[in-house]
This record gives C-alpha cells, sequence and structure tokens, in this order.
C-alpha cells in the first residue's frame, strides 16, 4: 500500500500520480487494463479550453462553475507542466486547428510515456475494487463501456451503442465513490461520442478517430423511423446523442454533390465517407450524385459521474478526476482530457495532503470513529 492509492492509470490517474509523486509521495498505481493510457491513449490528444469563459459557461450552462473555472484558468499553466514533464506535442501545425478552442495536441503514445515515467511502477491488469485504507483518487475513466448503467442513465438502445473507448471503463469509480459516499453529479445521461459506420463495417480502436462521421451539419440525418435531426452544436455532440435514441441507435447521413469536397477540420466529408466505405459500410451511392452512409453512435465518454467540490473531494478521503467527475460538460461538450489533466493535478494534490492529516475513505454506513 502506498501513501496514496490512485485507481486508473489513464490521463487523470497518471497525473495525479505524476502530482503526488512531485510531492514526495509513493503513489500505489492500479490499472485495469493490459497497458496503461485507458481511452487518452486512443485518443487524439488535443488538450483544449474554450477560448472565452463566456462561451463554456453558455455552452456547457449545466455544469459546476467552480470546477468549469478551474479548468478554464489552470490548463494553460498545466498545459506547460506537461510540456516539462517530456510530454510531447504532436507533429503538425501548433494548436488545435479549431477556431472555437485554444490548446495543444499532444502524441498521445508521448504523453502516455512521460507521464509513466514520471509515476513509479504501475499494477497492471490489477482492477481496484475495494476502497482502500490510504487517501483514494478515482481515475477510472467513467462508465461508458458498462451497458447496464449505459442503459439506466442514457439509452435504452444501450446494446446497439458502439463502444468507441478502451473495454476497462465500466463504472467502478462510480461505484466505489458511491460506496464511500459520494453524491452524483448533474447530466447523468449525457455523454460525448461520435458516430461512426455502422456494421457490418469493423472500426477497430487504433480507428476510432479516422473513421468518425464528423459532417453532420453538411448531411440530411434521418432515423430509422423517418425522423429528421439537425444538429446545432459545433462539436456535433448533439447529432450522437440524438442517435443514440433512435431504434438501433442508428441513422443515415446523406450528402449532395456539393458537400463533398467540403473540408471539416483536416478531412474532406469525401475522405470520411471513403474511409467508412473502405471499413466496410454499406454506402449507399445515388444516380443523382447523392450519397447516403448508414451511421451508429459510438460512445466514448460518459459526462455524468460523482460530484466533486474544487478540491477534487467527492467523499472523506476519496478524490477523483477525469471522467469519474461529472458536472464539467453538462450540456455541451469540453475537453475530457483538459479535465483529467487540472482535476489530476488537484486531486493528486489534495490527496497527499490528506495523507499528511492521516485521513482515510470508509464506507459510507461504517460508524465514525477512529480507524
Ligand atoms: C477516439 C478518442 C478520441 C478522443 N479525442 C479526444 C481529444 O482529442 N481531446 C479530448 O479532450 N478528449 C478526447 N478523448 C476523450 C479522452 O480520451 C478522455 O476524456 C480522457 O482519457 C479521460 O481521462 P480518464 O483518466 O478519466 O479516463 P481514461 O484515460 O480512459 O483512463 C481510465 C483508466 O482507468 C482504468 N480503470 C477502470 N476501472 C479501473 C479500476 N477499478 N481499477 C483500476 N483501473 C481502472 C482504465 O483501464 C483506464 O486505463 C478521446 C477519446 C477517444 C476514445
Amino acid at each position: 500500500m502506498g501513501d496514496v492509492v490512485i485507481a486508473g492509470a489513464g490521463m487523470a490517474g497518471l497525473v495525479a500520480a505524476a502530482q503526488a509523486r512531485a510531492l514526495g509521495a509513493e503513489p500505489a498505481i492500479y490499472e485495469k487494463g493490459d497497458r496503461p493510457g485507458g481511452s487518452m491513449a486512443l485518443s487524439s490528444g488535443v488538450i483544449w479550453r474554450h477560448r472565452r469563459f463566456a462561451d463554456f459557461r453558455a455552452e456547457c450552462h449545466g455544469g459546476q462553475e467552480p470546477l468549469q473555472r478551474l479548468v478554464h484558468e489552470r490548463l494553460d499553466a498545466d498545459l506547460d507542466w506537461l510540456q516539462e514533464l517530456g510530454a510531447p506535442l504532436a507533429a503538425g501545425p501548433p494548436g488545435t486547428g479549431n477556431p472555437h478552442t485554444a490548446g495543444r495536441r499532444f502524441d498521445p503514445p508521448g504523453l502516455v510515456s512521460a507521464l509513466c515515467a514520471a509515476t513509479g511502477p504501475i499494477r497492471l491488469g490489477q482492477p481496484l475494487t475495494e476502497l482502500p485504507a490510504a487517501p483514494l483518487v478515482l481515475g477510472t475513466g467513467g462508465f461508458a463501456a458498462n451497458r447496464d448503467l449505459v442503459r439506466a442513465h442514457i439509452t435504452a438502445q444501450a446494446e446497439h451503442l458502439l463502444l468507441r473507448a478502451s473495454p476497462w471503463s465500466t463504472g467502478d469509480g462510480l461505484r466505489l465513490g458511491t460506496r464511500a459516499g459520494a453524491e452524483r453529479s448533474a447530466g447523468m445521461h449525457e455523454f460525448y461520442g461520435r458516430a461512426l459506420p455502422a456494421p457490418p463495417a469493423r472500426v477497430a480502436p487504433a480507428q476510432f478517430v479516422a473513421l468518425a462521421q464528423l459532417y453532420a451539419r453538411h448531411a440530411e440525418v434521418t432515423g430509422p423511423a423517418g425522423g429528421r435531426y439537425r444538429t446545432r452544436a459545433w462539436s456535433e455532440i448533439d447529432v450522437v446523442q440524438w442517435i443514440a435514441r433512435q431504434p438501433g441507435a442508428r441513422a443515415r447521413y446523406t450528402v449532395g454533390p456539393g458537400q463533398l469536397g467540403v473540408r471539416v477540420g483536416e478531412r474532406t466529408v469525401a475522405e470520411m465517407v471513403a474511409a467508412a466505405e473502405a471499413a466496410g459500410a454499406a454506402v449507399e451511392r445515388h444516380p443523382d450524385g447523392r450519397v447516403t452512409v448508414p451511421v451508429a453512435a459510438g460512445i466514448t465518454t460518459t459526462l455524468g459521474g460523482l460530484r466533486a467540490g474544487p478540491d477534487g473531494r467527492v467523499a472523506p478521503g476519496v478524490f477523483a478526476a477525469g471522467n469519474d467527475v461529472g458536472g464539467i460538460a453538462t450540456g455541451g461538450y469540453s475537453s475530457g482530457l483538459a479535465a483529467a489533466l487540472v482535476l489530476g493535478r488537484i486531486a493528486g494534490r489534495s490527496a497527499v495532503q490528506a495523507a499528511r492529516r492521516g485521513e482515510a475513505p470508509a464506507p459510507a454506513s461504517a460508524s465514525p470513529g477512529p480507524r
């Protein structure tokens, strides 16, 4: 047992562990998967914030303002800290490439290596399943991979959703935090994800980024029952949540010939359609030049979770960061990596302070007393 215990060696857990070690603690790091990095290792590596705090508030209006303010105000300094640890930026132009956001694009494998070098040993293949006797940081990545919880909180179509994330984030942090007395945040029904080519297309984890169909704003979006949806969010987070609630979590994106050359970020619509086709999607090319791509909702991260204070505390002796904390992006979309970085550092620091005070988690129903 270390001075502090970290559950999860993804973005939040690794950052918390690196911070704890920098403060002189010896973190015991438990990781359920067979490799470190969690979903962060599969991500695009863009760690960002809204350019103006007012835009963050306006878009994610259901979130807890103090947490949002922390992420917004601390991110730039925390990005410098990451680079000082040796995390490399990705090749290509600086910045996020998105006019709505400010931040940096990191190379995910390099980010994992730099963080692992700063944390010390990781107990791979060892999930944390019980509350430990030392201060705990929960960084288990939310509950996107738990079909029952997704059905209970998000959509009756849970079994049809594609999982666009690591398979290990099954709500362990939510369960352990709740056992210690933590409360749930707002927005348990919300998630971030992307429309992906529907089966028979095959979507391997290495293609989660490349196969995202990110052109709903240029398409006619129809559900299996004939309903239509017009996306309103620049991030298209709204349309994927709509698709998730359609029969089979499916929809169809139809674009006219004039839209195929339109660029969304680094790719054209035609390139995204071609990627879907190459993956095996049943793309229809109509005689008039229109193209229809059958898509399915892919869930990446849950946005609801534990309710944390500004020190990352969710219960006595228990702190949380990353997707285990809800109430940051509620109502819209903000960077999960940014929240994991900022709250991860805060939670790591708070856990070390708790260890120095001799604080430890306890099941909420246990009678208070010396431990
Ligand atoms: C394809 C893709 C693209 C993305 N692109 C971006 C992007 O560009 N920008 C951005 O901001 N976000 C992006 N994200 C989201 C981002 O990766 C997540 O928001 C971020 O990784 C959350 O950090 P986390 O630590 O909460 O979860 P993770 O990084 O997933 O780490 C959680 C870890 O906890 C482990 N775990 C689970 N249960 C236990 C347990 N009981 N005990 C021990 N370990 C446990 C898991 O195995 C995992 O390693 C993307 C995600 C994906 C999949």
